[in-house]
Order: structure tokens, then C-alpha cells, then sequence
């Protein structure tokens, strides 16, 4: 199978998405915003060996794929609506693109996203997804509007994504039901696209967490020049973790929960008028939202642990080029 053919069997789709003029099979693709819209725009790319291990489950990965690219333009509020894939492939494995492709265009349809183009070669495996959303003008969720007094929340859960890898790892042991469970928070995250939306004119700044909760509040805190102090004892966590907190894996439920990437929830921050507003929206959308401490002048992030005592050694984020 050549390029050309692998490309219009596997990635060339019909789309009823009538604002892509043109879409794959040209030089460019070309589409029409809706009036009125400004586009947000992101590009996330995944590493073998680096994001995900030679033998992961393809149908997974097209799913992890586009679902962190997803997860970005919910924290900026943007509805997405078109992708673009770069892929460096060792092979034409056509098991392998089938369920590539399984995975990524379900994901695909669940939020009417078109796959407009993209690049193919050969080489070490390597997926770059470019995703493109819209978002009425000016109405973009950016890190640096949050203020003194705000609450700081977060969705879901923390932690899983780590605890499983843990588990994975040989670091610790989960009985089968949590492994399985916590194994789709690992490789198939969902993205809280409906949420991102719904907190355009309510949160006050957001990000999602993909390298752990600390580091990327930290990322809110500098955008916006303020602090915070969060408390361990209020962020939603699974059981299996909860457990862990009060016991001998104290430190690794410490990391899970303010350290572990991966998770793919919204962490953001909203004033305290906003509380009804917030309740509401966890109702409609059907994701937890939990609020885990405040925003604050003083600048740096305080950590409160259980019994109220900072703590001073607080775990930091995942960071591909610390030394
Ligand atoms: P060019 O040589 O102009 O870069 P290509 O031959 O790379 O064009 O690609 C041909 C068409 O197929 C283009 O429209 C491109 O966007 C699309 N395409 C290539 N690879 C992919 C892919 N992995 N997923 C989606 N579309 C792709
Ligand atoms: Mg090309």
C-alpha cells in the first residue's frame, strides 16, 4: 500500500460538516468559521517510548490522540471542530491503522470533529494532532484572570492516572475491578469539552491538568500574579487512593494527587458568586466539580495537608526536561 492509498483508506472520511470547503486530498483544507467566532487553535504531539509504550492498544491510542488535544481547547471554553493529523509511522500496519483510526474517529464523532488533513511519512511512531476550535470573540478561558478571593476547583478526579501507571509499574498492587477502572482513566481520557464550554463567562481562568495538579496551577498562579493555598484533604479522589492517604503509601497517594499527570480534568478558578452557577453546571453536564481552596494576593501555592499544617515539601509536576 502506498502513501496516497493508505491515506484515502484510513484518514479520508465524508463529512456533513458543510463549513469544510475543502478538506483532505488538496494542498490545504480550507474552512468557514462561523460569523462572529474566533478560533482557537492547538497542537499536542505524542512520543513512543516517551507518551506511550511500543505494544499500547491502538484503538487506545487514536483515542488518547485526539482526546488530549480535545482536553486543551476545553480548558480555553472553545467548542472543537476540525484536526489535523501528523503521523510518522515505522509501517503500514493495516491492523494497526484499522483500530488507530477505530479509536480516534470515535472520538472523533462523539464531538463533531472533521479530520481535515494532516502529513504521513515513515519513521519512529509519532502522533501530532493540530486541533482547531471556535469561540465567540473575546470569550476565550485564558491562566490569567483569576483574583484574590476566588475558589479553586478542579473536575472528577485526581490522581488516577498516576496511581494506575503505579500499579502498572510493579509500585503497588490494585485489585482487578479498580486496575480495570482506573486502566480507561490511563488510556482512554475523557475530555470535558461540555464542561470547558459551559464555564465561558463563569470561570475566571482554567487549564487542564496533564502534568499534575501543582505544576499546572503554578501555570494559573504566574499568568495571573497571584497565589494560592489548596487543601490535600478536599481533592476529589477514587478510593483506592483515599485508602492510601491514611496509610503506608502515603507519599506515593500524596504524589498520585498533586504530582500524577494524565488525569485530563479542568482545574479552574471562579468567584464566589459563582457557586449556584457552578452547582448547576456539574448537574447538567454530569461531571463533579469539587472546589479545593483559594485564590490568594500573596503570591507562591500553599499546600495544606489534613491536619492543617502547610506542608513543606510538596511533590512538583512532571517536567520532560528536568535534569
Ligand atoms: P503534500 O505533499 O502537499 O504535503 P500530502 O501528500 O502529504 O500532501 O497529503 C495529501 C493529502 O492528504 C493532504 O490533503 C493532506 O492534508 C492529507 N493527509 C496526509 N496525511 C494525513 C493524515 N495522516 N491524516 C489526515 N490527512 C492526511
Ligand atoms: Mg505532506
Amino acid at each position: 500500500m502506498n502513501e496516497f492509498a493508505l491515506i484515502e483508506r484510513f484518514f479520508q472520511r465524508s463529512t456533513h460538516d458543510s463549513a469544510v470547503r475543502i478538506g483532505i486530498g488538496d494542498d490545504a483544507a480550507v474552512v468557514a468559521p462561523a460569523p462572529g467566532c474566533e478560533l482557537a487553535i492547538s497542537v499536542d504531539m505524542l512520543v513512543e517510548g516517551r507518551h506511550f509504550l511500543p505494544d499500547v492498544d491502538p484503538e487506545s491510542l487514536g483515542h488518547k490522540t485526539l482526546a488530549v488535544n480535545l482536553s486543551d481547547l476545553a480548558a480555553m471554553g472553545a467548542k472543537p471542530r476540525w484536526a489535523l493529523l501528523g503521523g510518522a509511522l515505522p509501517d503500514a500496519d493495516e491492523r494497526w491503522l484499522a483500530a488507530f483510526t477505530r479509536g480516534l474517529f470515535a472520538l472523533a464523532d462523539r464531538f463533531d470533529v472533521a479530520l481535515i488533513g494532516g502529513d504521513t511519512t515513515r519513521g519512529p511512531r509519532n502522533l501530532c494532532v493540530t486541533i482547531i476550535g471556535e469561540l465567540p470573540a473575546g470569550c476565550a478561558i485564558t491562566r490569567a484572570g483569576a483574583r484574590p478571593g476566588d475558589d479553586v476547583y478542579v473536575s472528577g478526579t485526581l490522581g488516577d492516572a498516576m496511581l494506575v501507571l503505579a500499579a502498572l509499574q510493579g509500585r503497588t498492587v490494585l485489585d482487578e475491578a479498580t486496575l480495570a477502572a482506573l486502566r480507561a482513566r490511563l488510556e482512554r481520557p475523557e475530555p470535558r469539552v461540555a464542561l470547558g464550554q459551559r464555564l465561558r463567562g463563569v470561570a475566571t481562568a482554567a487549564l487542564d491538568v496533564s502534568d499534575g495538579l501543582v505544576g499546572d496551577l503554578g501555570h494559573i498562579l504566574e499568568r495571573s500574579r497571584v497565589g494560592a493555598q489548596i487543601d490535600v484533604a478536599s481533592i476529589p479522589r477514587v478510593p483506592a487512593l483515599d485508602e492510601r492517604l491514611g496509610g503506608r503509601e502515603r507519599e506515593l497517594a500524596l504524589s498520585c494527587l498533586l504530582a500524577g499527570g494524565d488525569d485530563y480534568e479542568l482545574c479552574f478558578a471562579a468567584a464566589a458568586a459563582a457557586r449556584d452557577a457552578l452547582r448547576a453546571i456539574a448537574r447538567d453536564t454530569g461531571v463533579p466539580l469539587t472546589r479545593i481552596g483559594t485564590i490568594t494576593a500573596q503570591t507562591g501555592l500553599r499546600v495544606v495537608d489534613e491536619n492543617g499544617n502547610a506542608m513543606a515539601a510538596v511533590p512538583g509536576a512532571f517536567d520532560h526536561f528536568r535534569q
